[in-house]
C-alpha cells in the first residue's frame, strides 16, 4: 500500500514570509518520478508545540495506515532549531552525537586551524540524533539528517532546510531507504518537453482524447517551464508507456523534445562540434545556460554581448544604416548579427538573439516579447526564427535563451 505523504516545513522565515519554501515543491516532483503521490503540504513556524502537534496528528493517522512525512528544517545550530528537541519529546527517546558526523565537523574545525575543543555547544548539537534511529548523512553541511519511526510501515524523516544540503541528502541518502520501505515494482517513467504550449492545450488535446485510452493503467503530470512543459509519464506497463509516446510525437512532431540542454551538451561534444553567440536583450543569459555544464569549453569558445546599436555594428560588423532602417529587434538584423558573429568566431554553431524584453519599447508592429532569433547550423545554412514570447522581463529573457536552445536541439534532430 503507498504511503499517505505529508511535506512538513520549519521555519519562521517561511511562515513571515521573508523566504520561499522551495523545498517542499521540489521534494514533491523527486517523489513523483519515484512513483509517489504527495497529499499535503504542512508549513510551520519555529514553535515546538506546533511541530509536535502536527507529528502528533500524524502519529495517530499511522495506526491506521502507513504515512510518511518528511519534515525539512530546525536542524541547525540556532536557538529556533526545535526539530530534534520535537522528536525526542513525541517519541519519549533520547538523543547521541553520531561519530562519523563529529569527526567531519572536527576536520572542517581543522582545516579553518581550529580544534575540537573550540566547537560550539550549538554546532557540535548538529551531529546528534535519536537513538536507535536511521541516520542520514550530511555530505554538504553538519546538521545529520535522520529516520525516526512513527508506526507500522510509517516514518518520519528529518532533514535540515538548507536546500543544497537537503537535496544532496534526499537523492544519495533517503531514496535508498524508501525504495526499501516502499518498493514500487518496474515502474518505468519516461519524460518529454512540449515547446511553446500551455499546460491546459496539452490536457485539452493529448490528455483528455487519450485519457481512456491511456491513463488508467498510466500516470501523467506536467510541470511549466520558460518556453516548455515538462510531460512525465508512468506506468509498469512499459509497452503502453512507448505507445503514449510514440502519440506525443505524432500529435507533436515539431515541438516536442527530450532535455535540450543535456542533448544539446552531449552532442556538441560527441561530434565535436563548437559554438559561439551574440547576444542582446539576453545579456549574457544563453552564454550562462551553455557554459552550465562542466566541460562546456570543449564546445563553448565565447560570444559577443552586443546591448547597444554601436556594439553591435562595430564588434559584429553591421552597418548603422541597416540596424537602423530595420530595426534592431528585426529578422534582418538578427541574420547580420549571426553572419558577422561566425565570421569572427568561425564556430560550427552561432546563435543570436535581439529582442524586447520590455516592460517598456514595445509597440504595435513589434509588442514586448518579440524576439528574433538567428541560428547558423554547421553546413552553413542561417535561418531566423521570430517569437512572442509571453510573460514578465525575466520570462521573456528566460523564453529567449531556452528556445534557442531548442533550435539547436531540433538542427541535430533533423
Ligand atoms: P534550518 O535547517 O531551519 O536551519 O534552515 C536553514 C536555512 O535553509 C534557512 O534559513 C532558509 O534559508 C533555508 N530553508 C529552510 N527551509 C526551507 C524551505 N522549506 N525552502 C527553502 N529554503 C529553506
Ligand atoms: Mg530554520
Amino acid at each position: 500500500m503507498s504511503p499517505y505523504i505529508v511535506i512538513l516545513s520549519t521555519g519562521s522565515e517561511l511562515t513571515a514570509g521573508r523566504s520561499l519554501d522551495t523545498n517542499s515543491g521540489w521534494i514533491a516532483n523527486q517523489l513523483f518520478e519515484l512513483g509517489w503521490k504527495v497529499k499535503k503540504f504542512i508549513t510551520l513556524p519555529d514553535d515546538p508545540k506546533l511541530i509536535l502537534s502536527e507529528l502528533q496528528s500524524l502519529q495517530t493517522l499511522a495506526k491506521e495506515r502507513p504515512v510518511l512525512a518528511i519534515m525539512t528544517g530546525g536542524l541547525g545550530p540556532t536557538e529556533d532549531d526545535y526539530t530534534l528537541e520535537t522528536v525526542l519529546t513525541l517519541t519519549g527517546k533520547t538523543s547521541y552525537s553520531v561519530e562519523k558526523a563529529k569527526l567531519r565537523l572536527t576536520k572542517i574545525y581543522e582545516a579553518r586551524g581550529k580544534e575540537y575543543k573550540d566547537i560550539l555547544p550549538n554546532v557540535f548539537r548538529q551531529t546528534f540524533v535519536p537513538e536507535g534511529c536511521k541516520t542520514l548523512d550530511n555530505s554538504v553541511g553538519i546538521a545529520v539528517g535522520f529516520i525516526e519511526s512513527l508506526g507500522d510501515h510509517s516514518y518520519l524523516v528529518c532533514m535540515p532546510g538548507v536546500p543544497s544540503e537537503m537535496t544532496e541528502m534526499f537523492k544519495r541518502r533517503l531514496v535508498p531507504e524508501l525504495k526499501k520501505f516502499y518498493p514500487r515494482e518496474n515502474l518505468v517513467q519516461k519524460t518529454k518537453w512540449l515547446w511553446n504550449i500551455g499546460e491546459s492545450l496539452f490536457q485539452n488535446d493529448f490528455i483528455e482524447p487519450n485519457r481512456i485510452e491511456f491513463f488508467s493503467e498510466a500516470e501523467w503530470g506536467v510541470t511549466a517551464n520558460r518556453g516548455y512543459i515538462k510531460c512525465i509519464f508512468q506506468s509498469t506497463n512499459e509497452p503502453l508507456l512507448s505507445t503514449i509516446i510514440q502519440r506525443l510525437e505524432e500529435t507533436y512532431p515539431k515541438i516536442i523534445s527530450d532535455d535540450v540542454f543535456q542533448f544539446v551538451h552531449e552532442r556538441l561534444l560527441k561530434d565535436k562540434l563548437t559554438i559561439s553567440v551574440a547576444e542582446s536583450c539576453t545579456g549574457g543569459l544563453l552564454g550562462k545556460k551553455l557554459t552550465e555544464q562542466p566541460g562546456s569549453s570543449s564546445y563553448f569558445i565565447g560570444g559577443f554581448l552586443t546591448y547597444s546599436n554601436e556594439m553591435k555594428s562595430s564588434l559584429l560588423g553591421i552597418p548603422m544604416e541597416w540596424i537602423t532602417t530595420h530595426g534592431a529587434v528585426s529578422e534582418q538584423v538578427a541574420k547580420a548579427m549571426v553572419e558577422g558573429l561566425c565570421q569572427k568566431t568561425e564556430t560550427d554553431f552561432g546563435i543570436s538573439i535581439t529582442g524586447i524584453a520590455g516592460p517598456e519599447g514595445g509597440s504595435p508592429q513589434k509588442p514586448v516579447g518579440t524576439v528574433c532569433i538567428g541560428l547558423r547550423e554547421p553546413n552553413g545554412n542561417v535561418s531566423v526564427h521570430r517569437y512572442i514570447f509571453p510573460g514578465n522581463r525575466e520570462s521573456i529573457r528566460e523564453n529567449a535563451s531556452n528556445t534557442a536552445l531548442f533550435l539547436v536541439y531540433q538542427s541535430f534532430k533533423h
